[in-house]
């Protein structure tokens, strides 16, 4: 029931992926009425669009997943060390089952606009069908990276066969003995060329910008490593929520590769060369923030990598050049036979940054500046309009009658990625200037900052609270400074999703907070504690 009888529900909120779950389960135990929209035909988030050959997650699953009860962490079981989407989306599935939160969760709705309304300080929803409903709280827990970019290609509608992007992946597509080109080379061409490469006819990947690429090595799940994973999982909880990305690695191993040795540092490099990201950050811990340690570790992963590549051509077009960008001003992918792939016969690159830049899409394929190429399918692997392109895709207007996408022009602000000024009681699960990290990890703190606020108005007696104006330039501004100081902001350099420079015609700006999650969740708790001073309150509508 909500609880007042002039809205129909307490909270809307868009997306029912991992944020959409967690808040059905905080704000649901506030006692509050709460509705999810889900434009898609299943809960899952992304995990229900990115169907592709090959998609799993890139965090260890076991600390990739809700923790909000002990008792689900202890019933689920992770087959492997990562994930395939299907897997991803059973456990979603199980959690919503459980949970029993299917009642609150209407799925093919598409929300379309969602307009405050200033009389009586609440949100007007509309929807595709036409249907309007309205609430107290809106939430967006659209997911950070979920809005695909298709390329602005000549000819793009012309070509005859399937052509879409990776994130819709057309249900039952037949690929066996078909010709198939990729456009882009980032974290999901990664995951699906070595899948895909064994039935199809031939692969033809077409790259820009080459990517550091790290290990997966994929491992399946044991019974003594699950009895060691359940037997620990508070401490796992607490390494996600401490660590500088969310992830349950140590924090600090309290060396750096500045100050160790060459043949030592080596050593440790290859000692820990044991897949994820784990690497990057428990070998030492100065590999992201000092340029000439990651200039070293750049170095390392160059090294892996021409190793396991055949071709020295080859090579030359997917690793990058020492000293062309730092480790991590792009978001490394993960790989599992991604460089193999390139041995096999019936894979081909194609160098569209330096060799032969794509002219157009065809009727049958893609013609370069030096080749025309035939395909049954194209696949644009090219990316995500990160942090602010689904919320910017809807008519979300605020106190003043601005749009999200209005204010968010030339930068995109926010109060550590949870509110926005001019738009009183919405919250935003990571939106812009939230840190990156594992996102279940950052999704749940920011549930549980959302709803101790919601608690406090509905204990004080609050209608709506405000963002404050200098809050958001404080936050704004803190958050630049500390991009400023580290190595990822030379990520404009190289179309980095996470300075929003992969999107063209659009200025590149900080998207990303990077002092760290877990100093993030200690200010989001420090905001808790002192009585949320970014907001203000009212008891009514002004
Ligand atoms: P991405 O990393 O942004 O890569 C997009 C690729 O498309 C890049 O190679 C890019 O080249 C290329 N591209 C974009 N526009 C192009 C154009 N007009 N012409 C030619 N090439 C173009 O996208 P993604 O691979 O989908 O991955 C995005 C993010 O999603 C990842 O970084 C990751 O955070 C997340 N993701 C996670 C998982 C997981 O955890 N399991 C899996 C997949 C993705 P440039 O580099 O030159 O711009």
């Amino acid at each position: 029931m909500n609880n007042n009888k002039n809205i129909d529900f307490d909270a809307i909120v868009v997306g029912s992926g991992f944020a959409g779950l967690a808040l059905i389960h905080y704000l649901r135990d506030a006692g509050l009425s709460v509705k999810v929209f889900d434009k898609a035909a299943d809960i899952g988030g992304t995990w229900t669009w990115n169907r592709y050959p090959g998609a799993m997650t890139d965090s260890e699953g076991y600390y990739y997943c809700l923790t909000f009860s002990k008792e689900l962490l202890q019933k689920w079981t992770w087959s492997k060390r990562y994930p395939a989407w299907d897997e991803t989306h059973r456990y979603m599935h199980f959690v919503a089952d459980e949970c029993d939160m299917w009642p609150h969760i209407q799925l093919n709705t598409e929300v379309t606009s969602a307009e405050y309304q200033k009389d009586s300080g609440t949100w007007l929803v509309t929807t595709a069908d036409g249907k309007q409903a309205t609430c107290k709280y809106f939430i967006s827990a659209m997911g950070m990276i979920s809005d695909p970019v298709i390329p602005k290609y000549k000819g793009l509608d012309s070509f005859k066969g399937p052509l879409f992007h990776s994130a819709r992946w057309p249900e039952g597509l037949e690929y066996e003995g078909k010709r198939i080109g990729i456009i882009g080379s980032g974290a999901t061409t990664v995951q699906m060329l070595p899948v895909i490469a064994q039935k199809a006819a031939s692969v033809t990947v077409f790259q820009r910008t080459p990517n550091f690429i790290l290990p997966a090595m994929q491992k399946e799940m044991t019974p003594e490593w699950e009895k060691d994973i359940k037997d620990n999982y508070d401490e796992i909880i607490a390494k996600c929520r401490n660590h500088v990305f969310g992830m349950a690695f140590e924090s600090s191993v309290g060396r750096n590769a500045v100050d160790t040795p060459a043949a030592e540092r080596q050593k440790i490099f290859e000692d820990n060369w044991n897949g994820s990201f784990r690497w990057v950050f428990e070998t030492f811990d100065d590999l992201l923030g000092n340029a000439d340690s990651n200039r070293m570790a750049s170095e390392f992963i160059i090294n892996k990598m021409k190793e396991r590549i055949d071709d020295p051509e080859i090579a030359k077009i997917l690793c990058p050049e020492l000293g062309e960008y730092p480790l991590f001003a792009k978001r490394p992918p993960l790989d599992h036979g991604y460089l193999e792939a390139y041995s096999r016969d019936n894979v081909n690159l194609v160098d569209i940054r330096n060799h032969e830049p794509i002219v157009e899409i065809t009727e049958t394929g893609i013609r370069t500046t030096e080749n025309e190429f035939e395909f049954d399918i194209i696949i644009l692997a090219t990316g995500f309009r990160a942090y602010t392109g689904s919320l910017e895709a809807l008519t979300i207007r605020g106190e003043s009658g601005q749009t999200l996408a209005e204010k968010w022009d030339k930068t995109s602000k926010s109060i550590m990625g949870v509110c926005v000024a001019d738009f009183p009681n919405m919250f935003t699960i990571t939106g812009p200037q939230a840190p990156f990290a594992n996102l279940p990890t950052s999704i749940e703190q920011n549930a549980m900052w959302i709803t101790d606020c919601i608690k406090k108005m509905k204990s004080e007696g609050h209608a709506i609270c405000t963002p404050k104006q200098e809050a958001e330039d404080e936050w704004s501004a803190h958050v630049a400074d500390v991009h400023s100081q580290t190595l990822m902001n030379e990520g404009d350099q190289v179309n980095s999703w996470m300075m929003g420079a992969n999107i063209e015609n659009h200025e590149p700006r900080v998207l990303i907070y990077f002092g760290g999650a877990g100093v993030y969740y200690d200010k989001l708790r420090e905001s808790v504690d002192t009585g949320f001073p970014e907001l203000t309150f009212d008891s009514q509508p002004q």
